[in-house]
């Protein structure tokens, strides 16, 4: 029996690698000096896999940005715009496989991921979007009909020499890779006429040229990632499966596969991963429990000759997405299960994924309750739950008992259960969930009522956090600012982004949010039911990491949570503010939710709160409110059979926040870096009266769902990409706003970045916005008066 481990934080214990990466692209330090953090940081994490024993310890699961991009640069998949950037790369010489990296492939790879703007250059970056159901934006492959691939760079290769270097207390070091199949599905095609699973021909030679040279280095284990594996796949795929590994296997027959799938079960997959030819497969038994079952009638009922009868399952019984510790007694019962049918030495225990969805460590958490903190585990604690769990297999019991303690405890707590909510989501009506007039009259009204222009202007609420807004709030923890010299700056900060935005025109103003840290963590700290840790940081995309609240228990709103910010914005304006609120589903998608009552349950207990709030909001004078729910489709199942259900609680925790307010009271609601074509007839069911929504990175292509579907409400298709630094020309907004109109009726349509500006520089917000700005108000001449610019 094998301790596995399928990947591990990256970012840092104290967040070295974003800080290195922020410093090197601001030209503060070298290339070498972001090399040496990056080392450091990718093994410190194999160490301390090593000292916790597992056998087999994940290899490139590190990444500079993310670690589909690193596939896009191994595998040679760079897309065609880059190739200004490639003339000064290694000259024409091949790669040489044994070469540090160089700042000139780093700087491709990190304009890929984010854009070029230097040296007359002006290259946009890849398109990113959410990495299955989680909160991590991975960037998405593009591919071409005539794609090549090529071994392009040399990272996987040179990161397992390091840990073999290394010995790792004996451990195996198991290089990890993005499989074929999942590769391609993750990207898209660029161009029309063809299929991207067709590059499968020339991409499977380079992934066995990879295999090949790790095995030269000595590797004898290799995971490759086949989530795709874990969803809905058509008859091609499934078949292509089949072909790609039986010709990996044929050319590295001695290599030790493992296949990865997680975040759901292999369902009607199951025969088909467990017809492939190799080593092991990894299945994720917290998301699916019920698949093993499946799977061991499978291998018994396997004939002789297939690999199914030697197949060694790799179990993820431990939670790699959520805080709480595991429930040995349960994983046990799975283990068991399946050592029954395969025999110990075919078991590897393993989290359910990836730990990089989870913190570093717990013991950094000196401030969480005790109570509490007995009932979590982050990454490192989780390591030590996968040895506990092989002890206890093996027939020493001893962890046994104390877990059973943490478990029971927290089942009896009485923070975590509060009748007095649970009663109120049990009363909830059906006239709760709607507006009081449908969305024409209210639309009517609320035309009279702020009698905006076509192509009104806005924001989505956040404006640059810079490091003084920050400080001011790290100052006023540390007791070096009081309450009041805080509220006092923030104020200050407020009324001067108010008056910027009266000067540049925009039409709905916001407050810029520079009282909260975080869109949920803000809200989780005035709710009851959260907790919230000091260094629980992970990674969102790129540099950037979210310290995700902690649900433990029923959710309740004591108090008012902005209406002190939003009320004093309106006050200062006669501009229209818009109030600005996370809304529910955002709220639970992006905290470690409760694991101990169903998903929706939690959903609706916040919603109720948030509709108290919105009230208030209306109340204290604020007459846009805005409800942000931009997580609401990574919250759908990854199989489709699921989404109903989901989408059916998830549309009416939105509908109960927003619903408690006048007609003419503006809705707006807020999405971004999701596909949400297939799911647009939901987002119209959510009624909000205005929508803002991401798009620009791929080039209004959402519009076009939108206007098949006939969407009915109001939408802002954000006219610029926020995650780069580069500044939108008016000509290119006044383009995308010219496509727009033409697809959606223009009067239907607003004018706004694709998301919060928080992460941006003020440079580069106002040159953007005040060309966003203008290229409204010419849109105004041209698309509505017909007169030209
Ligand atoms: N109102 C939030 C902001 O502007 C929305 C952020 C988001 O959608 N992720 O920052
Ligand atoms: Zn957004």
């Amino acid at each position: 029996m094998l301790k596995g481990n399928l990947g591990y934080p990256r970012v840092g214990v104290q967040r070295q690698l974003k800080k290195a990466c922020e410093q090197y692209w601001s030209s503060k330090i070298s290339h070498d000096e972001l090399m040496k953090v990056a080392i450091n940081v990718e093994e410190e994490g194999w160490q301390t896999q090593a000292k916790a024993h597992i056998d087999l310890i994940p290899i490139n699961d590190f990444s500079l940005y993310d670690q589909v991009l690193d596939m896009v640069l191994l595998l040679g998949a760079i897309p065609h715009r880059y190739k200004p950037l490639m003339a000064t790369l290694r000259g024409s010489k091949d790669l040489d496989l044994e070469a540090p990296a160089d700042s000139a492939s780093t700087d491709l790879y990190f304009a890929m991921a984010r854009g070029y703007q230097k040296n007359g250059l002006d290259i946009t970056p890849m398109e990113m979007t959410k990495w299955f159901d989680t909160n991590y934006h991975y960037i998405v492959p593009e591919f071409t009909a005539s794609q090549s691939f090529q071994i392009f760079s040399n990272h996987v290769l040179r990161a397992f020499s390091r840990a073999k270097e290394l010995n790792l207390g004996g451990a195996t070091p198991k290089p990890v890779l993005i499989g074929p199949l999942s590769f391609l599905l993750l990207g898209k095609e660029k161009e029309e006429g063809f299929d991207r699973l067709d590059l499968v021909s020339k991409l499977v030679p380079v992934y066995i040229q990879i295999l090949m040279e790790l095995q030269k280095r000595g590797a004898v284990w290799v995971q490759l990632d086949e989530p795709y594996l874990a969803l809905d796949l058509n008859a091609k795929a499934k078949q292509l499966f089949n072909q790609v590994y039986s010709e990996i296997h044929s050319k590295v027959p001695e290599l030790k596969i493992l296949i990865a799938t997680y975040f759901d079960g292999l369902a009607d997959n199951s025969a088909t991963a467990l017809s492939l030819p190799v080593t092991a497969l990894h299945l994720d038994l917290v998301r699916s429990p019920q698949q093993l079952d499946a799977v061991l009638v499978l291998i018994q009922q396997a004939p002789q000759t297939s690999p199914a009868r030697n197949v060694i399952l790799s179990l993820g019984v431990i939670d790699g997405r959520n805080v709480w510790k595991n429930d040995y007694k349960k994983s046990c019962e799975l283990l068991q299960k399946a050592v029954a049918v395969v025999g110990k030495e075919r078991i590897v225990i393993s989290p359910s994924c990836s730990l990089f969805h989870v913190p570093f460590d717990l013991d950094f958490e000196t401030d969480i309750p005790k109570e509490t903190k007995g009932w979590m585990a982050f990454a490192k604690q989780k390591l030590l739950e996968i040895s506990d769990l092989h002890d206890i297999i093996s027939g020493n019991e001893e962890a046994l008992h104390e877990n059973r303690k943490a478990i029971e405890s927290r089942n009896r707590s009485e923070i975590v259960h509060n009748p007095l909510v649970k009663k109120r989501v049990v009363e909830i009506g059906p006239g709760d969930a709607v507006r009081k007039s449908p969305f024409s009259v209210r639309q009517k009204l609320q035309r009279e009522r702020f009698s905006l222009p076509h192509f009104p202007t806005t924001t989505i609420g956040s404006f640059p956090q810079t490091t003084d807004i920050r400080q001011l709030r790290a100052k006023l923890r540390k007791g070096e600012l009081t309450q009041e010299q805080y509220e006092a700056a923030i104020e200050k900060a407020t009324t001067d982004v108010i008056r910027w935005q009266e000067e540049l025109g925009l039409d709905v103003l916001v407050h810029g949010e520079f009282e909260r840290n975080d869109m949920v963590e803000y809200f989780g700290e005035a709710l009851n039911g959260f907790l919230f840790t000091k260094n629980g940081w992970v990674t969102s995309y790129g540099s950037r990491c979210v310290k995700p609240p902690v649900i433990y228990g029923d959710v309740h709103r004591p108090n008012d949570m902005t209406v002190r910010w939003s009320a004093y914005a309106q006050l200062q304006t006669t501009k229209l503010m818009k109030g600005m609120l996370t809304g529910p589903v955002t709220i639970l998608q992006w905290s470690f939710v409760r694991d101990d009552q169903p998903r929706s349950n939690t959903a609706l207990q916040i919603a109720l709160a948030i509709r108290d709030e919105v009230i208030a909001l209306e109340s204290a004078g604020l007459k846009v409110i805005q409800i942000d729910e931009p997580a609401i489709r990574e919250g759908l199942p990854l199989r489709q059979r699921d989404w109903e259900q989901y989408l059916d609680w998830a549309v009416k925790a939105f509908r109960i926040a927003s619903s408690g307010v006048l007609d003419t009271t503006q809705i707006h609601t807020h999405m971004c870096y999701s596909e949400f074509n297939d799911i647009i007839e939901h987002i119209a069911s959510m009624d909000a009266d205005v929508i803002t929504i991401e798009n620009s990175r791929s080039q209004m292509e959402l519009l076009q769902a939108f206007a098949q579907f006939k969407y009915p409400n109001e939408i802002g298709p954000g006219v610029y990409d926020i995650h780069s630094p580069r500044v939108p020309s008016i000509d290119e907004i006044l383009e995308l706003l010219t496509r727009a109109s033409a697809i959606l009726p223009p009067e239907n349509i607003w004018v706004n970045p694709d998301c919060g500006l928080k992460t941006r520089s003020w440079e580069e917000t106002k040159a953007s916005l005040s060309n966003m700005v203008e290229a409204a108000r010419r849109a105004r001449n041209f698309l509505i008066k017909g007169t030209g610019a």
